[in-house]
């Protein structure tokens, strides 16, 4: 987490570097700052609060010069507050450091260098860093360039940073390990960011720097650009300049009141974006090549471990599912933050699937290590493109949602299970586990879901309606039987990030063996009760929950009328494949959840304590 941006170069830096804060304000919003240096040397800003708070806190003062740092905080070691705010000085102020990561070592550090004389003002493992430079600095008389080197190789944990210092206003320093960092390479100048959110107006030119690598960036008024890059162990490298895709346009709000909104009505696009060129309904084929390179793997797979954290890992179980019944593999699903710590049995047979919307989640990236360490085959699915997850998976294939900027989740979510009806599709054609009609059928019915999503997103002005019922509950039960199962978690877990309403996804059935006990006339369940499977079964359920008066709002499909004349409110979606539900009723799940946290006035697109691109353990 955590949001840095920094530039050097002929134009002012301070515009830029507020442009690119408030681009990455998803990845953490609880404090932020900014450093500049001019004629009189580094002028450092924090405040509490937002990139717009700072705006206003530094208004007035003296902000011109062609080399800044920024950052945008998501506090984890120290309260959100002034003095904890990045950037960090070192000791004497020669020093301004932003960091996005966590040092682990950091105390014994701290203690080190206190022994050396040095005090500490902040409470962040931040700060140590930026003094442990400073102090190998200043000790052996070296070069701010090769103390970041010897620093950083006494330092246990995670980080993107990116360093200025007083002594030589024409060179940023930035370096990472665990976190991302891109440089975008300008016309005389350039912008260091952990995304290219902020880069895109200014250059199409991308570096995405490596685990442990240090880029030297030297603009200086009489002389040509300089760029160095090297790693940890002092080996010069070759960085690979790559073409930015992302435009301006997606990345702005075109006219909806927040992101999560604008991506919400963005799916049907999504949808047919992240199938495009992948399906021919012709041939009857589902052509991934992530797959198809790799055939071999997949196919002598004795099981499939899908690993992943939050909205993904839903995506994830309804993967499992959809792999399950069409290609007959067994499938495990773990969240990454156990698999990785729990010492799991990983064979050389086995298939890794990791899920990431950034590519950037720390627990599923270090399960991609381990998985690959032990022998896995590892694939990936994620939005984010060059991110370190794809980098470090053997194969796999993106999803092609777009920036997501929206901290929940929401296009990423439905484009993942998308592309996992993709991969379980083609491994059942390769395995010939499915007929070629039934295949036929599935495809044909995921072409025509972008329609359905468009008609789905109608029912907008409906939910916001009776969304206001519902603004003060208190909790709320969700139920979904197969897979609705994973639907229904992923719709209480949409609520509580973003209007703070405690809220459970439950498999229906395992309602009576406990959670009914909360059932009152004051609880509202939403049930996902279309047409297919256990039909019967969750109308049983949902009786089960009218008889202690709780309230249902249902999402039946069109024509339904059992279900209908038992709900207080219910959502009609257009009748589709069961494996394929997941993907159109999370539509109404979505507008359910936004529209409740509007009327309650929360910030839905920057829910309070969470950030987008979890970078940290
Ligand atoms: N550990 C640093 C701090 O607490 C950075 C946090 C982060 O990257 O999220 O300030």
């Amino acid at each position: 987490m955590c949001g840095i941006v920094a530039y050097v170069g002929n134009r002012e830096a301070y515009p830029i570097l507020m442009k690119g804060l408030h681009r990455l304000e998803y990845r953490g919003y609880d404090s932020a700052g900014v450093c500049v240096y001019n004629n009189d040397g580094l002028h450092l800003y924090k405040t509490l609060g937002k990139v717009a708070d700072l705006e206003r806190f530094v208004e007035g003062k003296d902000m011109s010069g062609h080399i800044g740092i920024a950052h945008t905080r998501w506090a984890t070691h120290g309260l959100p507050n002034e003095i904890n705010a990045h950037p960090h000085y070192s000791q004497y102020a020669d020093i301004a450091l932003i960091h996005n990561g966590i040092i682990e070592n950091y105390a014994t550090l701290k203690e080190e260098l206190q022994k050396h004389g040095r005090s500490f003002t902040s409470e962040t493992d931040t700060e140590v860093l930026v003094q442990l430079i400073d102090f190998i600095r200043m000790d052996n008389g070296i070069s701010l360039e090769e103390a970041v080197h010897q620093a950083l190789s006494q330092v246990v944990g995670a980080y993107a940073i990116a360093i200025m210092s007083k002594d030589d206003p024409y060179t940023v320093i930035g370096a990472r390990k665990g976190s991302p960092l891109v440089i975008g390479v300008g016309d005389g100048e350039f912008i260091l960011a952990s995304d290219a959110t902020p880069l895109v107006e200014y250059t199409k030119k991308v570096i995405y720097l490596d685990e442990e690598e240090i880029a030297v960036m030297t603009v200086r008024p009489d002389a040509e650009p300089t760029l160095r890059v090297t790693n940890l162990k002092n080996v010069r490298k070759t960085p690979l300049v790559q073409t930015l895709e992302t435009n301006l346009e997606v990345l702005e709000k075109g006219g909806y009141p927040h992101f999560m909104l604008k991506e919400i009505y963005e799916q049907p696009k999504v949808i047919r974006d992240s199938f495009r060129g992948r399906i021919n309904v012709e041939r009857n084929t589902v052509a991934l090549s992530g797959i198809i390179d790799h055939q071999k793997e997949f196919l002598s797979a004795r099981r499939i471990i899908i690993t992943a954290c939050g909205t993904s890992w839903h995506a994830g179980l309804v993967g499992k599912y959809l792999i399950e019944e069409l290609a007959r593999i067994p499938v495990e699903v773990e969240y990454a933050s156990e698999y990785r710590y729990r010492h799991p049995i990983i064979n050389k047979d086995d298939v890794v699937i990791a899920i990431s919307q950034s590519g950037e989640t720390a627990d599923t990236l270090a399960a991609v290590n381990l998985a690959r360490d032990q022998g896995a085959f590892v694939y990936g699915i994620c939005n984010v493109v060059g991110a370190s997850i794809p980098r470090a998976t053997h194969s796999g294939t993106y999803i092609h949602a777009g920036p997501e900027i929206g901290v929940a989740s929401t296009k990423a979510f439905t484009a993942q299970v998308c592309v996992l009806t993709l991969v379980a599709l083609s491994l059942a054609k390769a395995k010939g586990t499915v007929s070629e009609s039934r295949f036929r059928a599935i495809i044909n019915e995921l072409y025509t879901l972008p329609d359905k999503i468009e008609k789905t997103l109608l029912l907008n002005d409906r939910i916001a309606d009776f969304a206001k019922i519902f603004t003060y509950s208190r909790n709320f039960l969700y139920l979904g039987r197969g897979y609705n199962y994973p639907l229904a978690l992923e719709g209480a877990l949409k609520l509580k990030e973003i209007s703070y309403i405690h809220a459970e996804g439950y498999p229906a059935a395992e309602m009576k063996h406990g959670p009914i006990a909360l059932v009152d006339n004051e609880m509202p369940i939403v049930v996902i009760a279309t047409n297919q499977g256990n039909y019967e079964k969750i109308v049983s359920n949902i009786q089960e929950v009218k008889a202690r008066k709780g309230r249902i709002i249902s999402i039946v499909t069109e024509g339904d009328t059992t279900v209908k004349a038992l709900s207080d409110f219910y959502i009609e979606i257009p009748p589709t494949e069961a494996m394929l539900v997941p993907i159109l009723a999370c539509v109404p799940l979505q507008l359910l959840a936004y529209h409740i946290a509007v009327q309650r006035g929360c910030n839905v697109d920057q829910p309070r304590n969470l950030a987008k691109s979890v970078t940290v353990e």
